[in-house]
């Protein structure tokens, strides 16, 4: 094992093109894990891929829209296929689409509900099976501390990421007896294409209300998926892990 603690292990990572669930691919596959990438873009996928196979694992991807149920059941079996199995699930992907709920449309709350939760729930459908049969997994949901704080313009996406929360602790209780452990890290202000768009105000405001003073990177939220699919991991399920620089506490 040494420094490869995740060597002969199988890690399914969504929204694992760019941002943190790049950052945690890498991670995993630095931890010697095997890795299935999955995003809706190839490309870029392809570009994760290739930098987690230079750290010496297997790799596939499977470019699909996880909030297509079918999409997910399809991609997940040709993960599997490939790597023979699946001992890690991290939902990570995840979309905003903000306004205020007075203005906010339909379309913007079901797309958000849809990929957000539904897809987490589909891709965990798809391979929560094998884990039983194996009796081992681990899943990780990645939600957010606006679950827990509430963000004004963000009805759609505070109650998608709430749900995760809920879907964490009632599948932790479901599947502890398989030795199947389920927990959510919940990310503050984090520098990704998502958080990019804020403007250098709106950045300094945040940060002021950091108490460790800065924004998060990905690899600082990869750190706590990793800790928690990693031996120091085996007696946690059900829990959320907050990674925001004490922003919420
Ligand atoms: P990001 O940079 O926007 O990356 C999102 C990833 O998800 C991309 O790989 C994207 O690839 C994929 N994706 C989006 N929609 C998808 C779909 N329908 N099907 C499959 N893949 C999809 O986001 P991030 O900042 O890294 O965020 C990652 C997760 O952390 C999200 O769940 C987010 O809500 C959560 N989070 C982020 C922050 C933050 O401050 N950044 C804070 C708290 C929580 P494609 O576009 O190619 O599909």
């Amino acid at each position: 094992m040494g420094d490869k603690p995740l060597r002969d292990r199988a890690s399914l990572i969504t929204g694992a093109s760019r941002g943190i669930g790049r950052a945690i691919a890498l991670r995993l596959a630095a931890s010697g894990s095997d890795v299935g990438l999955v995003a809706r873009h190839r490309v870029p996928l392809e570009e994760t891929a290739a930098a987690c196979a230079e750290l010496g694992v297997r790799t596939q991807i499977a470019a699909l829209d996880i909030a297509d149920p079918a999409a997910v059941q399809d991609g997940v079996g040709s993960i599997v296929e490939k790597l023979g199995r699946i001992d890690h699930l991290v939902n990570n992907a995840g979309v905003v689409a903000d306004g205020l709920l007075l203005r906010m449309k339909r379309d913007q709350w079901d797309r958000v509900i849809q990929v957000n939760l539904g897809g987490a729930f589909d891709m965990t459908r798809a391979v929560l099976p094998s884990m039983v049969k194996a009796r081992y997994g681990r899943i990780v949901n990645i939600s957010s501390v606006v679950a827990l704080m509430g963000n004004p313009g963000q009805t759609n996406y505070c109650a998608a990421k709430a749900g995760l929360i809920g879907l964490t602790k009632s599948l932790a209780r479901e599947v502890a007896s398989r030795g199947i452990t389920v927990n959510a890290v919940a990310p503050g202000f984090i520098e990704t294409d998502m958080t990019r768009e804020l403007s250098p105000e709106s950045r300094s405001k945040l940060a002021a209300l950091i108490p460790l003073d800065r924004l998060g990177t990905p690899d600082d939220v990869a750190a706590a998926v990793g800790f928690l699919l990693g031996p120091g991991g085996s007696y946690i399920t059900g829990e959320v892990l907050n990674v925001s620089g004490g922003l919420y506490m």
